[in-house]
């Protein structure tokens, strides 16, 4: 019986401290969570900017039902292409430097639209081992050759390449790594593009708005011109504080995407209330030096709360401050002892992270304040003890 089977799935699962658990938030997203009646301080979104709650957007959006309804109603290319959406597309465009930008429902249906569109049978896909879950997706989808390189190793993306006879070949890596928070050398990776005839794109979900000058994203932040051979994707659900995606390049590339890419063509359009409160957050982040700093103030305060302790962080320069623990059970302990001190700190465990490497994802964010990562230090320290 397959449900027997599913069941005995699920004790292994269980049996090796890999189950997934949803948790219900009773509060809006924000520093402060209300979880299962408990207020915990959180560090467990992407909310890096403190815009998912923004007075100002909220404004936005409701402007934006008010005026233009809470649903698209068809996909774009049918009849739910709305004038936010155009002028979000135009704005977004021009704050990354690209010819054209294309709106997608989420960052997870922009890597499955991009990859397919670009490159097929007979093509190659060279990847970052640590590349996010929607790129390694994608590439199974294009059915193009699949080349991984250890991370970040540039040596080995070289000689990968220069062994290759394919007609097209694509580089492809997340800008900030999500489990990590590293990242990628962009300006190595693009010389390679160049020097090898090949794509590079670049998936920025945790970069937009962080990184950069005005938030403008990793490729600004590593002052790389644009170049009609590099692809990038931004998340609109993160930094931006809303949800969507959105890809920026040349107009030939993004014309194509229009025409071929089937999570854009095959899926309602987002509302248009969306893209009124994302044109509002757009500003938000162009003036957002404040946030920015805030956030880098944290990641010190951090880091340097965790010297001299067993705390291993990753050499992370962003808001994703990964402490790793390797264990998965240790982590599900270490996790549920912040939860008693009143702090939500995800405990992320293979398949996202490599067996072995289990961590807990400290994710900062605007809102938080130095209070707060000293609460947390303090925990950590607390814990540090009663942890094998
Ligand atoms: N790429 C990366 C690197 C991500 O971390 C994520 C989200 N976790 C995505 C893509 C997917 O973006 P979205 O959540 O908008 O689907």
């Amino acid at each position: 019986m397959i449900a027997d089977e599913l069941a005995s799935q699920l004790a292994t699962l269980e049996r090796d401290g890999l189950t997934r658990s949803v948790r219900t938030l009773a509060s809006p997203c924000g520093p402060r969570a209300v979880v299962d009646g408990r207020e915990l301080v959180s560090f467990a979104s992407n909310d890096y900017l403190g815009l998912a709650s923004d007075a100002a957007l909220i404004e936005a959006a409701i402007a934006g039902a008010q005026e233009w309804g809470v649903g698209a109603g068809a996909s774009a290319l049918v009849s739910g292409h709305f004038a936010p959406h155009a002028e979000l597309e135009r704005r977004l465009a021009a704050f990354v430097g690209r010819e054209r930008a294309l709106l997608f429902g989420t960052g997870y249906l922009a890597n499955l639209g991009i990859v397919p569109t670009l490159v097929g049978r007979g093509d190659a896909v060279f990847s970052d081992r640590l590349n996010h879950a929607s790129l390694i997706d994608a590439v199974q989808l294009s059915r193009a050759d699949s080349h991984r390189y250890g991370h970040n190793d540039i040596g080995m993306l070289e000689r990968l390449l220069e062994r290759s006879s394919a007609r097209r070949k694509l580089i492809l890596t997340d800008a900030v790594f999500s489990m990590d928070g590293d990242l990628a050398p962009l300006p190595e990776l693009f010389s390679l593009a160049e020097r090898y005839d090949a794509w590079l794109v670049v998936d920025d979900a945790h970069g937009f708005g962080v990184l950069g000058p005005q938030g403008r994203g990793s490729l600004a932040h590593f002052g790389l011109p644009p170049s009609p051979r590099i692809v990038h994707m931004g998340t609109l659900g993160k930094a931006a504080g809303v949800g969507g995606a959105f890809v920026a390049g040349d107009a030939s590339v993004i014309d194509w995407l229009l025409q071929r890419a089937r999570s854009h063509i095959f899926t309602t359009a987002a509302p248009p209330l969306l893209a009124v409160a994302l044109l509002k957050s757009l500003e938000l982040i162009a003036a957002g030096e404040a946030r920015r700093a805030q956030l880098a103030a944290l990641a010190t305060q951090l880091r340097v709360g965790l010297t001299d302790t067993r705390w291993r962080l990753l050499p992370s320069p962003t808001a994703i401050q990964p402490v790793l623990v390797g264990d998965n059970h240790e982590v599900l302990r270490v996790a549920a002892g912040l939860a008693e001190r009143g702090l939500w700190v995800p405990p992320i465990r293979p398949p996202t992270v490599p067996a072995g490497s289990a961590r807990l994802r400290v994710s900062l964010s605007a809102t938080h304040t130095s209070e707060h990562v000293a609460q947390l230090l303090a925990a950590l320290r607390e814990l540090e003890h009663a942890a094998k």
